[in-house]
């Protein structure tokens, strides 16, 4: 269907790539246009809210088996190196031990730099909501931290996965879930807002969702990043036709401000393989399916891998990361600046 910008209603725009689905072979070219107005980055025309659900496959990843990343996994050591990074780096006042060695609070120092992916920063009542769930992964891991989860899904096999780690759960669409407003002190939407036909109204919905306090987190695929820059219409993070969107830190940012919030911090990351599948997509384009497919061999992977690795740090620190998180509050919320001390090290404060 044809629509105009999401985000301005502008009419007019122009088409930057043009790509196939790479990742599950549904039929068709798909566009990815820049409004005219604002310059934001959408799908048009996009598949329409009928087909949508069409677009993802059965074995689609997010909605398998999941393996919650629960912090206390491992040795007693390094266990107690989580909740001491928790307690100290993530508000968890409860997991605090009487003494620790410095042996223990060096390695919670390092380990805080993951734990803050996986796990949200303890607020208010524990009231935590995750917005397409899918099957239950970050449901699991809050759950295991205490918090009292709820879960919206709107696929419903997934949802039945995710059934167990969810005090209540919504089967269905973000805008008609039941939830009363102001009763999560903390809402998490990782990989969706960009999968969504309206995401203003989706984060506005969210926001509402939000106690006194509260905070919402969102994480998308980075259109302003390194990869989207070096791969164009080959980088990974496009994953058309399923997105619908494709957000910078600007234009996440502007979505925020429309619906009612305000970004409080921005971290990037950027993980090897989404270079590494970008790159194949590259070669296939050019016809070196050969090169490919050697890319992704064990050796010649292991060796890209470990030099991304080494160089993807400055990436992050640079501002131009594959994804970007946000903490947002209610524009109305005040004295919230608080939450500004959850970025890690040297990816923290405003989006650039
Ligand atoms: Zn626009």
């Amino acid at each position: 269907m044809d629509a105009p910008c999401f985000l301005c209603g502008e009419g007019a725009a122009d088409p930057v790539w043009a790509t196939p689905d790479r990742a599950f072979a549904v039929p068709g070219l798909y566009t990815v246009v820049r409004c005219r107005g604002c310059g934001f980055l959408y799908q048009r025309p996009r598949v329409a809210d009928a087909s949508l659900a069409q677009c993802y496959p059965d074995h689609y990843p997010r909605h398998q088996e999941p393996s919650p990343r629960i912090p206390f996994k491992g040795s007693p050591s390094r266990a107690r190196a989580a909740r001491w990074a928790l307690a100290t780096g993530l508000g968890y006042g409860a997991l605090r031990d009487r003494r620790v060695s410095a042996l223990t609070r060096l390695r919670a120092r390092f380990l805080l730099r993951r734990l803050r992916w996986d796990c949200p920063p303890w607020r208010g009542q524990g009231r935590y909501l995750d917005v397409g769930c899918g099957s239950g992964g970050a449901l699991g891991v809050a759950r295991a931290l205490g918090w009292r989860t709820a879960g919206i899904e709107v696929d419903a096999a997934a949802a039945e996965k995710a059934r167990r780690f969810a005090g209540e759960l919504h089967v269905g669409d973000v805008l008609t879930a039941p939830f009363a407003p102001a009763q999560f002190d903390v809402v998490t939407a990782f990989h969706v807002l960009e999968h969504v036909p309206d995401p203003v109204g989706m984060t506005r919905r969210m926001l509402e969702w939000l106690a006194p306090g509260g905070l919402l987190m969102v994480e998308v695929p980075n259109a302003g990043g390194l990869g989207a820059r070096l791969f164009g219409r080959a980088w990974s993070g496009l994953e058309l036709p399923r997105h619908l969107s494709h957000f910078t830190p600007e234009s996440l940012a502007a979505v925020v401000e429309r619906a009612g919030g305000r970004v409080i911090w921005c971290w990037h990351q950027a993980k090897p393989r989404y270079y590494l599948w970008s790159l194949g997509h590259w070669l296939r384009d050019r016809g070196r399916d050969g090169l490919a497919r050697m890319a992704g061999r064990r050796p010649v992977y292991g060796v890209l891998k470990l030099a991304l690795e080494l160089a993807l740090p400055l990436v992050s620190r640079a501002g131009c990361g594959e994804v970007i998180r946000i903490g947002v509050v209610n524009t109305h919320a005040a004295g919230s600046r608080r939450g500004g001390a959850g970025g890690p090290r040297g990816s923290g404060g405003g989006c650039r």
